[in-house]
């Protein structure tokens, strides 16, 4: 049995392998050490190999699922490895074989994954500078790809957050090697373009790839071959049959990069915890399906306005409709049928998956009636209605409401088999026949107490209260002794228990079949459920943005073409939902209006401003309202945000480092349709220091890039820009002193702050008073002083000259003339001696 397991392992060395023995799963030698550690289960040991006890850890198979959701949440892969054939009929060990592979990437089953979270695979192919990139949801059955550049990688997986990674093992990414996500190394021929191609267009029977438009992903078609095979060993040999190819670029949607992702707090707060952020706020869904896309929605805004007002539209006409509460109802019955389907793919759809997708799609009419007639609703409805025999189907094959399991039988309905039906009735007809036989064996016998029954373990019997025992006819056999009684059996009660017994096991075993075989049908109608599962979560989705924009008081942001950013009376979304009196704020850009430099008080509501003019422009590039009284938006491709510090001590970068590397990316990459939000740039370092990088930050962005700016400092010097640049404007939160303590005003007003008040805020916040009275008379004494005003004033004072691009070195100049290509190698000899002499006449 050993020889047996050692084989299997060798073939999974990577992975924990359960070995089913019994009702056990065992794990062995390493594996059983790091299980016991990982799960907190017990490390014995069994028989010897080579001298040595063999380590050993065993889970009941029945509580299996709960141990491989925690084994997988921490990123483990497990073999599951099941036993065949009769222990009483085979010599040696059994039959055993791997029959599928669980990975935190290719998760189906319910209890396994995340109801409100997409659950990601994804292939990385790197060659040259260039990314290939394709993921897979075996779940909902997306299948995209994208060929990008390199340096995009961080943001791609910050946006795709896959829950397990692919590459081929020829590829050094370093940037891998710190994340915290799995990464399985597959060798290089599986990511090759040409049978890639090949499994794919084999896959999903197409002549070639061109009806996917994939032309330009031609490193991410690799990938995709990868994750198919990767995909097929981990579902013992069974593919799923997929949605379809999907090309992504990354102009679809506003580039967020990942610390704006995590800034902004979009699905997760900046600690890394699901509330409060703008998806919890926003997610009242009805159905998982909704949830997970609105979720989609948020981390992906889109920059194509046609099909931003689409959505919006349709919030409108839901809303002057009233026809969401009544969706929202019907929603509300309806099951996960995406995630239905794909178990139905993968044929491990269980008997309640098929009642509820059966109960589902009853709703289905219903929800269609009830969306309002607008073109796009109508193009909704028709997903809504997938053939109407699959559902009539489901009604006459499944029981009302069939049993968890399968093998447990009351599954398949009464009257869609007549076989079935038969075996149904010899056992329904037992309990009447017994009765029948009680009466006449009562009367034969004269004991009035005799029971003939039937359970499980001891099968069927005529028992006899030990006072009676006497009387009991000869032709009866004992069966059984109980404490207060005898149990027998006769040879008519013989022949009955075998012909109910097999037929309950011939029905089991029926009911099984014809389950298949209803799993068969099934798979014809993967794509159609899928269209369903996608239209069922827009409505979900769109229904409770109506919702929202109802109830908060949202409104119908306006694009435009031209420079242009006006929000009236803004709130922050989240903030807002928090507190109970929120201050709504404007906020406008223009040509002439581009920076603005936000000072005030610490605590005065900054932060929270410019987060709330992001997430306003977020909102309405997903198609949703947004919480203001109007709202007109110009074309906007990224949103950058550089806000708050926070160490990144696994990667290895202080606080400063992060706030700089993070500075270079807005630098590099803003254009003059970026929103930008940069929130106290320079604090992490000494204050000249701080002050010096801001400034010249500041001077960048106006000069070279141009963007939409919200520019928080409390580097007072900084306002003075505003007097060079006509496209910069300060403005600034109040807050007023009042008998000791400070009331923040929350409102935004033109105009840089008059003053600060860190020692108020420190008052506040509880620093022992004798501080508080020291470091008020200290800032007196500062104030009339003023050395440092006078010093940092002086860093400043040489007038501004705008930023010229430097001069280039000849060196440079002379290269750009040359063509490697045509130089023979004694030109580029001599052409080499040449610059190195320019280069020392230069110094
Ligand atoms: P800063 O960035 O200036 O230090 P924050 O934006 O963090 O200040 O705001 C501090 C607190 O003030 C927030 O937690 C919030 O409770 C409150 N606040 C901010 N803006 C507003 C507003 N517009 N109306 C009401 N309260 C606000």
């Amino acid at each position: 049995m050993m020889a047996q397991y050692l084989k299997l392992k060798a073939e999974h060395p990577d992975k924990l392998v359960f070995y089913r023995m019994g009702d056990f799963y065992e794990l062995f030698y390493d594996d059983a050490v790091k299980a016991s550690k990982l799960l907190d289960i017990t490390l014995t040991t069994r028989g010897q190999s080579a001298g040595q006890p063999i380590k050993m850890a065993g889970l009941p198979y029945h509580a299996a699922e709960q141990y491989l959701a925690r084994l997988v949440k921490l990123g483990e892969s497990v073999a599951i490895c099941e036993q065949f054939g009769d222990p009483a009929a085979t010599k040696g060990p059994l039959e055993r074989k791997v029959v599928r592979v669980v990975t935190p990437g290719t998760l189906t089953d319910a209890a396994l994954l995340d109801d409100k979270q997409e659950n990601r695979l994804l292939a990385i192919v790197a060659n040259k500078g260039r990314l290939g990139l394709a993921w897979l949801s075996l779940a909902s059955g997306d299948f995209a790809l994208m060929d990008t550049e390199v340096e995009r990688l961080p943001t791609e997986l910050e946006r795709l957050r896959p829950a397990e990674i692919v590459v081929s093992s020829d590829t050094e990414l370093a940037l891998l090697d710190a994340l915290a996500i799995p990464v399985r190394q597959m060798p290089p021929w599986q990511f090759d373009r040409e049978s890639a191609t090949r499994a794919l267009t084999r896959h999903f029977a197409t002549h070639d790839l061109t009806g996917f438009g994939v032309a330009d992903t031609m490193l991410a078609v690799g990938g995709a071959g990868a994750l198919l095979e990767y995909v097929r060993t981990t579902q013992g040999g069974v593919l799923p049959a997929l949605a379809g190819l999907r090309v992504e670029f990354a102009s679809q949607y506003i580039e967020l990069d990942p610390a704006t992702r995590r800034n902004l707090e979009l699905t997760e707060t900046i600690r890394g915890e699901a509330a409060p952020t703008l998806f919890s706020l926003l997610d009242a869904c009805e159905t998982s399906m909704g949830s997970r896309c609105l979720r989609h929605w948020l981390h992906h805004p889109l920059r194509q306005q046609p099909a931003i007002l689409e959505r919006q539209a349709a919030i409108g006409a839901l809303l002057d409709t009233g026809a969401a509460d009544g969706l929202r109802q019907t929603l509300s019955g309806i099951a996960d049928i995406e995630r239905i389907t794909a178990r139905i793919a993968l044929r491990s759809a269980r008997p309640r998956d098929l009642s509820s997708l059966r109960d589902s799609l009853a709703l289905l009419p219903q929800l269609g009636e009830q969306l309002p007639a607008t073109p796009f609703f109508a193009g909704l409805s028709q997903a809504l209605l997938p053939d109407d025999a699959l559902r009539t189907l489901l009604e006459k094959a499944v029981m009302a409401e069939p049993s968890v399991v399968l093998r447990e039988g009351g599954v398949i309905a009464d009257g869609y088999s007549g076989e079935l039906d038969e075996l149904r009735g010899i056992q329904a007809n037992c309990g009447e026949y017994l009765q029948r036989m009680e009466l006449l064996e009562r009367e034969r016998t004269g004991i009035p107490t005799l029971r003939v029954e039937y359970n499980r373990v001891a099968g069927f019997f005529i028992e006899i209260s030990n006072a009676n025992v006497d009387k009991v006819p000869p032709e009866y056999r004992r069966r059984q002794t109980m404490k207060n009684a005898e149990r027998y059996i006769t040879p008519e009660l013989k022949v009955f228990e075998e012909k109910a017994l097999s037929a309950q096991d011939r029905a089991l075993a029926l009911e099984k079949q014809l389950f298949d075989a209803l799993l068969d049908t099934l798979q014809m109608q993967l794509a159609p459920l899928r269209l369903a599962a996608q239209a069922i979560a827009t409505v979900d989705v769109l229904a409770c943005l109506a919702q929202h924009a109802q109830q908060r008081g949202y409104v119908a942001p306006e694009f435009v073409d031209d420079v242009r950013l006006e929000i009236d009376a803004g709130r922050h979304p989240v903030v807002e939902a928090q507190i109970d009196d929120f201050i709504p704020n404007g906020v406008s850009f223009g040509p002439t209006r581009k920076l603005l430099l936000i000072t005030g008080p610490n605590m005065g509501g900054k932060s929270t401003y410019m987060r709330q003019v992001a997430l306003i422009v977020l909102l309405a590039h997903i198609g949703s309202y947004v919480p203001a009284t109007q709202a007109v938006i110009g074309k906007v491709d990224r949103i950058f945000t550089r806000i708050g510090a926070s160490d990144d001590l696994a990667g290895g970068r202080s606080t400063f480092m992060v706030e700089m590397t993070e500075t270079a990316n807005i630098l590099n990459n803003a254009s003059e349709h970026s929103l930008v939000l940069m929130d106290e740039v320079g604090r992490g370092t000494s204050t000249f220091d701080g002050l010096a990088l801001a400034w010249s930050i500041a001077r960048q962005l106006i000069d070279k890039n141009r963007a939409y700016t919200l520019f928080a400092t409390h580097y007072f010097e900084l306002t003075r820009l505003a007097q060079d640049y006509p496209v910069v404007a300060n403005v600034h939160l109040d807050a007023v002193e009042h008998k000791d303590r400070i009331v923040f005003l929350h409102a935004v007003q033109e105009g840089p702050a008059s003053q600060s008040y860190g020692v108020a805020v420190a008052q506040l916040a509880g620093v022992p008073r004798e501080v508080i009275r020291q470091a008020k008379r200290k800032l007196a004494e500062l104030e009339q002083a003023s050395p440092g005003q006078a010093h940092q004033g002086d860093l400043f004072s040489a007038p501004i000259e705008p930023i010229q691009e430097p001069e280039a070195h000849p060196l440079v100049e002379k290269m750009t003339d040359v063509d490697p290509d045509d130089l023979s190698p004694r030109a580029a000899l001599a052409l080499i001696f040449e610059l190195k002499a320019m280069l020392d006449q230069k110094q």
